[in-house]
């Protein structure tokens, strides 16, 4: 980055020659007494003084605004060479200027906002944001902003408040944000049993984003928390229809919701389909348990040899080997099973349940929003021969 700088006086040379181009006509006294300036700041930017180089320059700039795009030139290349200060002192004295046209004004409010988004100074990067929610070229860069502060100092109350701006925009990534903060919301009054509560913040969740499965996923717990299971189970066949990849995790609180209703043999016929159309060796394991039952072990293992055949996956095998030691008659068998067995499961364990599918942050626990891009509802079990 260091190379950058070296563009810095060429960037503000061209703003005092186009300066001093445009002061041709004018009189000679106030152009001499700018030139001065001019030279002396760049002369300090050449012999490094940065500070010094600044204070002339922005002087300068008091009296004429012509060099504005070399200041936002000059502040852009303090802030990616990680010199905030600087960068905030260039900013704050655009934003002073009130001589300045009305887009350079807004392109200095919202660079200052994210100086102090960058310095970790959420409140007056908020105060910045909040002031161009209206301008047209910032509108909906600021609203992103504010979203991405809010959703970092976990004010979900205050996200929630931009909905009238935010569905303005019709931006679908502004949308899903919103409707992760509905979910945000709806899961605290879920800790509560706040039944009506929690429903009216769903359902908004879903106004916002009718994709989210996390508020299918949150449905289905008040509803299972209230002995409704018809309702929780349409909410995880709705999350099969929204998200597939995801839809293995919630397998096992489905079928407990089915076996409630004591309509198991309709969640099997369901989770059948959920193998064919998917392949996932979650679905496979649960529908074998349905064959282990009904018909018997052979007939399971018959076809589990298929699903590995056409499938290969190491959850699936480990399944295999267990099957294997329930019909194995000798215990020297047995045990040499589960020497495998155990060794696959240490295997497992090493390996991560899920990825992320934006930025690839692998984990073992599932989170909503990805610790490593922040995206929402981007953590999902990975696929392939380790995973699903
Ligand atoms: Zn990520």
């Amino acid at each position: 980055m260091t190379w950058l700088f070296l563009l810095l006086p060429v960037a503000v040379a061209y703003g005092w020659f186009m300066r001093g181009y445009s002061l041709k006509q004018k009189d000679h006294s106030s152009q001499q007494a700018l030139s001065i300036k001019y030279s002396t700041g760049l002369n300090y930017l050449f012999s490094n003084q940065q500070d010094k180089a600044i204070d002339y320059l922005l002087e300068a700039l008091k009296l004429e605004d012509d060099s504005v795009e070399a200041h936002f030139a000059m502040a852009n290349l303090f802030r990616r060479r990680g010199e905030l200060d600087r960068a905030l002192k260039v900013h704050e004295h655009l934003v002073q200027q009130k001589h300045l046209p009305n887009n350079a004004q807004q392109q200095a409010i919202f660079e200052l906002g994210k100086d102090f988004l960058s310095a970790g100074l959420y409140d007056r990067a908020e105060n910045m944001f909040e002031q161009l929610l209206k301008s047209k070229e910032y509108g909906l860069k600021s609203l992103a902003f504010l979203m991405q502060i809010f959703q970092s100092t976990k004010d979900w109350e205050r996200g929630v408040a931009l909905k009238k701006s935010i569905v303005k925009t019709k931006d679908k990534k502004l949308m899903h944000n919103l409707a992760n903060f509905y979910c945000e919301l709806a899961t605290v009054a879920l800790a509560k049993d706040e039944f009506i509560e929690v429903l009216e913040l769903l359902e908004n969740a879903l106004v916002q984003d009718p994709n989210s499965c996390r508020a299918n996923w949150l449905m289905a717990q008040i509803y299972e928390n209230h002995q409704q299971y018809e309702e929780a189970c349409q909410c995880y066949q709705d999350i099969y229809v929204q998200d597939k990849e995801f839809f293995p995790d919630v397998i096992d609180k489905m079928h407990h919701c089915y076996k409630e209703l004591g309509e198991e043999e309709a969640f099997f016929k369901f989770i059948r389909k959920v193998y064919e159309e998917t392949g996932s060796s979650s679905a496979l394991i649960s529908y074998l348990n349905f064959i282990e039952e009904t018909n018997n072990l052979s007939k399971a293992k018959e076809f589990m040899l298929l699903a590995l055949k056409r499938r290969p996956t190491i959850r699936g095998f480990k399944h295999f080997v267990k099957m294997q030691m329930i019909e194995s008659e000798q215990e020297s068998t047995t045990e040499n099973l589960d020497v495998i067995k155990q060794l696959i499961s240490e295997y497992l364990k090493l390996k991560h349940r899920y990825s992320c599918r934006t930025c690839g942050f692998n984990s073992s626990t599932h989170y909503w929003s990805c610790p490593s891009c922040h995206d929402w509802e981007q953590l999902k079990p990975v696929r392939g021969l380790e995973g699903e």
